[in-house]
């Protein structure tokens, strides 16, 4: 881990917040290009019912847009969560070179947790992958996002409870 990998997991951290902020599953992603931040976005699924709106995604497509090229060769993806296999898809056909990310994801994780897609021979292009920078704060985001969830449903339900009780 190097000091760069923390400061700019942290700018994908601020966009996971923004997420959090719409109600949206907290992940967060930068693309940095010679050393500079060229895309920034954050899970966009619910508010755009489009299950392909994921953060990395939405970045590639606005570093792709930036650099007026499909080909992002020397660029750096940063996300808070392991890529699913959508994901990893795009960044191998992006040929990003690095993937660095913070919580692993046991359900669809496919940068190393349920296989590794950006590390296989067989494919034309493989990205270095680092795992668990900041790896507290990115599953905290995630774990306080899901308690918040299930507190809610709880208190849904007793009122609504409460209410079949009263009427
Ligand atoms: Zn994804």
């Amino acid at each position: 881990m190097n000091d760069n990998d923390e400061y700019f997991m942290k700018l994908a951290i601020q966009e996971a917040k923004k997420a959090e902020a719409k109600n949206e599953v907290p992940i967060g992603a930068v693309i940095v290009l010679n050393g500079e931040v060229i895309a920034s976005s954050h899970n966009l699924r619910e508010s755009s019912q489009n299950a392909i709106t994921h953060a990395e995604i939405l970045a590639i497509q606005e570093a792709c847009e930036k650099v007026g090229s499909w080909r992002l060769e020397e660029a750096i993806l940063y996300v808070t969560l392991e890529p699913c296999p959508m994901c990893s898809g795009a960044i191998i056909l992006s040929r990003i070179k690095k993937v660095v990310y913070g919580a692993s994801d046991p359900k669809a994780g496919c940068a190393g947790t349920l296989m590794n897609l950006l590390n296989d021979p067989r494919f034309n292009h493989q990205s270095e992958v680092v795992s668990g920078i900041l790896v507290t704060e990115c599953s905290t985001l995630l774990s306080d996002f899901f308690k918040s969830i299930r507190l809610r449903k709880k208190s849904e339900k007793v009122s609504k409870n409460l209410n079949e009780s009263i009427n």
